[in-house]
Parts: structure tokens; C-alpha cells; sequence
């Protein structure tokens, strides 16, 4: 009898679990309902590899080199000279209180430094910093439990401590113009630095400090209008915090999601592809068009959701209850298939539907 342990090395094909980072424990609460991906998270399986494998390979998580070097070129910007542009936005435009800062680089040290070497060297210099004073740390090391691994997260943020407070500083590379940003993005990058928040806390824990002393506002800077001039907002980001939390706990409690599969399941990417695809659709999915954008599985999951009222997204399938064919929606609306009882509100809306449109067709 396999152990919990076994069993998600044997779903992974064996090695090593995929290592996360705060983009994918961020994409993990875009869809917290799909056990697909649940498990294969908690499993630390290659997704791109085994959409690859199934023939949808997946460009997520991949930056156009111009993108790339744009968004170093910022932050080399918003840091330069101990993150003096950083330090004025923090005081003239959010009003801290930041009469001068001290500034620790905690990036690697390039000496042979083990990655757990220097997680302990970030934890130590956040747990003895200095009070009172503003305090830059600049690349610190911090990391999250996913299922029992720990998963190192090496951002291009600051945490800033200030007074008692902690605060992450996420510097973002696309533009807010005229006070606006992409609001995708925005919420990406919101959920991303939940994801450090919550690094953060656990650090302090570890330190056996009060994790309360990590602020949840966020620091997002970003480029204004179509220069290289910094802008900084605050942002709350309690909800996607909680929604982090869930998520992981639901992931920690590995063993019941295990319990909806086939005991021989593998999601190898080496097994053939027809074999591998079979296997995938033994954890049941709950695909929406927004999985296109957030998981690696999206190609795969739609092109097996077709011809499900799930493919046309969250607000038709919920208001369509309990219709999960479009076939069975288009007889529904068409007044060829009778509605059961339970179909009778769907089979409602959709006559309403198929009115209007006929009405405005005649137009
Ligand atoms: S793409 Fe598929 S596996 Fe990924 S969240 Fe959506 S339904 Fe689940």
C-alpha cells in the first residue's frame, strides 16, 4: 500500500515535484473548485509538460524578452541609489512617514550559498532588524509549505519595515495611465504580493514573531503613463489573502483529494499521449474560459469541455443550472426538447432568450 508520499511521486512519473513560484501559488485560487488541478499542484506535476504531451502545449509563464527587459530596466530604476526614487514616492505619494531608510541587499551572495543558507540569512536579518528607523530589504529569500514542500520564493520586491510594520513592495512593469492600470494585471500582481504577505508571515512565525506585523497594504509601483517615472499605490489585499489561504489548506489536505482517484492514476508526461490524456480525465475538471489565461492545462481542459455549457463561462453555467449540453440548452430554447421539472427555470430563461433574439433578428 502506497504512503501519501508515494503516491504523489508516482502522479508526478517520479523525480523531483515542479518548484513553485509566486505567479503559480498566485494562479492556484483563480479556480480553488477543479480537483484536476488541485492534485496535480499538490502533486508538484510539470503541467506545460504534460499539455505538451497531450498535444496543447501552453505559453503561460513565458515573457517576450522585450518585456523581460523592460521590467528589469524599471526596477534597476526604482532601486538606484539605495531606491531614493522608492523613498520619495513612499513619502510624498502614500504619506509614510520616511525620513531616511537603511538599505540591505539580501540577494544571493554568489559564494556557494545554499538556497535554505539563505532563506536563514533573510530570516535572521528581518528578526534583528533595527526599529524605529525605515529599513529597505532588498531580495530577501522567503518561502511557502505547498503539500509538505517548501517552495522558495525569490521576489523582485523589498519588504519594508517601518516602525513595527512590514510591508511588501511589489514594482510592476506595465503602466498605469491617467490613474488606470490593466485591471488582469492588477489583480494578478495583487495576489502575487498576497503571496509574499503571506511568506512574510510565515517567516516572522518562525522567528517567533507576531505575524501580524506584516501589513496587509501592499506597496504596487508601476511605471505612470508612458515614461519611466514611478507611481505607487497602496493596495488591501485581505481578500486574495484568505482566498491564498483556503487553497493551500484544501492542497495540505492532500490525502481526500487522493481519495477521488484511481488508485494506479499516473499523469506521467512520458506515458503515451492518448494513454496520458485518459488518465487526466479521471480527476474531474471545472473548466472556464478564464483557465486559459491562469492555467497550463487550459487548452486541454477546453477542448475537452466542448460542446459543455462550461465553455461559454462561469455566468452561463451557473445561470444555467443543471443544463450542461449546449445541444441540450438549443433544444431547450428551440422548444423541441420539454423541460423537466428541475430544467424548468433554465428552460425559462432560455425560451426568453430565443425570443428576443428571434424579435430583434426581425428588426
Ligand atoms: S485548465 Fe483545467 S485543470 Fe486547469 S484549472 Fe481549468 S479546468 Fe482545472
Amino acid at each position: 500500500m502506497e504512503n501519501t508520499e508515494q503516491r504523489l511521486s508516482r502522479l508526478r512519473g517520479g523525480g523531483d515535484p515542479e518548484a513553485h513560484n509566486a505567479r503559480t501559488i498566485a494562479a492556484m485560487t483563480r479556480n480553488p473548485g477543479c480537483v484536476r488541478r488541485a492534485i496535480m499542484d499538490a502533486a508538484g506535476v510539470d503541467k506545460p509538460a504534460v499539455a505538451a504531451a497531450v498535444g496543447h502545449p501552453t505559453s503561460i509563464g513565458r515573457l517576450s524578452d522585450f518585456a523581460v527587459s523592460r521590467g528589469i530596466s524599471f526596477e534597476t530604476r526604482v532601486k538606484s541609489e539605495g531606491c531614493a526614487e522608492l523613498l520619495r514616492l513612499l513619502r510624498e505619494q502614500l504619506g509614510l512617514p520616511v525620513p531616511q531608510a537603511h538599505y540591505e541587499d539580501l540577494g544571493s551572495t554568489g559564494k556557494g550559498e545554499t538556497v535554505s543558507g539563505r532563506y536563514l540569512r533573510s530570516k535572521a536579518m528581518l528578526d534583528t532588524a533595527e526599529q524605529g528607523t525605515g529599513t529597505l530589504f532588498d531580495h530577501p529569500l522567503l518561502r511557502l509549505s505547498i503539500s509538505g514542500v517548501w517552495a522558495y520564493l525569490e521576489p523582485d520586491l523589498v519588504a519594508f519595515q517601518l516602525g513595527e510594520k512590514f510591508y511588501v513592495i511589489e514594482i510592476k512593469s506595465f503602466p498605469v495611465i491617467d490613474g488606470v492600470a490593466d485591471a488582469s494585471k492588477v489583480a494578478a500582481s495583487v495576489t502575487q504580493s498576497a503571496v509574499y504577505v503571506l511568506a512574510l508571515q510565515s517567516l516572522l512565525s518562525e522567528a517567533g514573531r507576531d505575524p501580524g506585523l506584516v501589513s496587509h497594504e501592499v506597496i504596487l509601483v508601476c511605471p505612470k503613463d508612458f515614461s519611466n517615472q514611478a507611481t505607487a499605490t497602496l493596495v488591501d489585499v485581505r481578500k486574495p489573502l484568505a482566498a491564498l489561504r483556503r487553497q493551500l489548506s484544501r492542497m495540505d489536505n492532500i490525502a481526500a483529494l487522493l481519495h477521488l482517484l484511481p488508485a494506479n492514476v499516473t499523469f506521467d508526461p512520458e506515458l503515451p499521449a492518448m494513454e496520458l490524456a485518459q488518465a487526466l480525465t479521471q480527476a474531474s475538471a471545472r473548466y472556464s474560459p478564464e483557465c486559459l489565461a491562469a492555467c497550463e492545462m487550459g487548452s486541454f481542459c477546453r477542448a475537452e469541455a466542448k460542446g459543455s455549457t462550461a465553455i461559454l463561462g462561469r455566468t452561463v453555467r451557473e445561470d444555467l443550472g443543471g443544463v450542461d449540453a449546449v445541444s441540450t440548452a438549443l433544444e431547450l430554447a428551440t422548444g423541441r426538447l420539454q423541460p423537466t421539472k428541475d430544467l424548468l427555470q433554465a428552460a425559462h430563461v432560455l425560451r426568453l432568450a430565443q425570443r428576443m433574439r428571434t424579435e430583434a433578428l426581425a428588426r
